[in-house]
């Protein structure tokens, strides 16, 4: 055999896998496809920008990601807590947490998006959470996200303030069809830490896993298309090993190994350049009119200065798809209710994202990785879309290998 472990997808997943294999002492070789590693997350540089895919952000409180990454080095710039919500009528309403940053009590309290005893009703939520353990969590009974909100008490008003742009731009629908078991684990995060970007963008993260590994054992451009036994065959040529982890999405893997077609959500997502910022501070902005457009938005740069050089980098997930001529004229009008200047911010960028996350109408921490014989499958869709997902289920692929190889 030429490696005792091949390694297929250099993504969050196959990057932990083989950073867990690594500091084992097991000879590992990593195969991806692209010409870069981090699969789902990456960063593009241009034109004095950094456009990330998708608008994604690290939460500071992923255990697994306090477990393997240099927040130091990362020099992580932090979102402020809560959420600046566009609504109806045109006027604007910070809707803060004030435990945690004390400035938003009074627009909070005043907030007009939510009832007195929503406010009471987060403020509960956020506790009881804290006190709840993330495999208590994922054992619990699930429901839709919706249904659990509306279990709670939750008014309306907050739902589609707050609730349903919140989470929708989190699990990248709106129907709130997602597991509960996901919203309280998310809930959870924003409330023990914060949502931060590292200072020049999410690639940061895949860029430092792939630092602490050896350089001769992972070659890109190596597209895998089939495995027979202990062959890997790829583009390039074929390989063999004792054992095989699949770290690729569940659509790939499908291909790869021919298991049946997975669910999974997209996404549209866009960057406007803006001489004027709509907004100075590091908020989320969130539209509670669910028909328009823009779920959420956020001056990237007022996170992250090295975002943009020049002007200011606005990132915007939108709710569909439209022709591309018309969609920066539709963010323009829609967004003028309530940001001036709208008229003039230009499109940039936009990117659709076909698979972005593994549906999450039911998720559980049960089976973090399958196996069949010599073949190990890891990756977020075997417990639910995030980085914590993506990297317990590579770190517990590589300690079962491990466990499995010294006995
Ligand atoms: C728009 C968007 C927003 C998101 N927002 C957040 C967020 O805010 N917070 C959060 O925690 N998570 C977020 N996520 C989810 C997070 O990015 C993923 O859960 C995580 O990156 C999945 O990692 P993975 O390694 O399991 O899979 P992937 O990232 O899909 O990695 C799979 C790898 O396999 C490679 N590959 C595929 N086919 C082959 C082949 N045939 N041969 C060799 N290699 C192959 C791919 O190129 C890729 O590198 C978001 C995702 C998206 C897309």
């Amino acid at each position: 055999m030429d490696h005792q472990v091949i390694i297929v997808g250099g993504g969050i997943a196959g990057l932990t896998a083989a950073l867990n294999l690594q500091k084992q002492g097991i000879d590992y070789l990593l195969l991806e496809a692209n010409a870069e590693v981090g699969g789902r997350v990456k960063t593009r540089s241009v034109d004095g920008f950094l456009f990330d895919r998708g608008f994604q952000v690290l939460l500071t409180a992923y255990p697994e990601a306090n477990r393997i990454l240099d927040y130091n080095t990362l020099n992580l710039s932090t979102f402020d807590p809560g959420a600046l919500l566009l609504l109806d009528s045109g006027k604007t309403s910070v809707f803060g947490d004030p435990l945690r940053d004390l400035t938003t009590l009074w627009s909070t309290l005043v907030s007009k998006g939510a009832s007195f005893s929503d406010k009471i009703g987060v403020y509960r939520l956020s506790s009881r959470l804290r006190n709840t353990s993330i495999d208590s969590i994922f054992g619990k009974s699930e429901s839709t996200t919706l249904q659990y909100l509306k279990n709670l008490g939750f008014t309306n008003t907050i739902v589609e303030a707050f609730f349903r742009p919140f989470f929708g731009g989190i699990f990248l629908e709106n129907e709130l069809t997602t597991s509960s078991r996901m919203f309280e684990f998310v809930f959870k995060m924003f409330s023990e830490g914060s949502a931060a970007l590292p200072q020049n963008g999410m690639q940061e993260i895949p860029k430092q896993l792939l630092s602490k590994l050896d350089s001769a054992k992972v070659y890109i451009h190596e597209s895998v298309a089939s495995i027979k036994g202990n062959t890997v065959i790829s583009n390039e040529g074929s390989y063999t090993a004792e054992n095989i982890v699949l770290a690729t999405d569940a659509k790939v893997l499908s291909e790869i190994v021919g298991l049946p077609n997975p669910k999974y959500t997209s996404t549209v997502h866009a960057h406007f350049s803006t001489a004027v910022a709509p907004y100075e501070k590091p908020l989320i902005a969130l539209q509670s009119n669910s028909k328009g457009i823009v779920n959420n938005l956020c001056v990237v740069n007022k996170v992250s200065q090295a975002y943009a050089q020049n002007d200011n980098l606005l990132s915007v997930t939108l709710r569909s798809q439209l022709p591309l001529e018309k969609v920066e004229s539709t963010v323009q009008k829609e967004m003028k209710n309530w940001f001036n200047d709208a008229e003039n911010w230009k499109l940039v960028d936009l990117q659709t994202i076909e698979y972005a996350l593994p549906n999450q109408n039911t998720v559980s921490e049960n089976s973090p990785f399958q196996r069949k014989e010599n073949l190990w499958i890891c990756g977020d869709h075997n417990m639910h879309g995030s980085l914590q997902a993506a990297m317990k289920s590579g770190r517990l692929v590589a300690e079962a290998i491990v466990k499995e190889m010294k006995s």
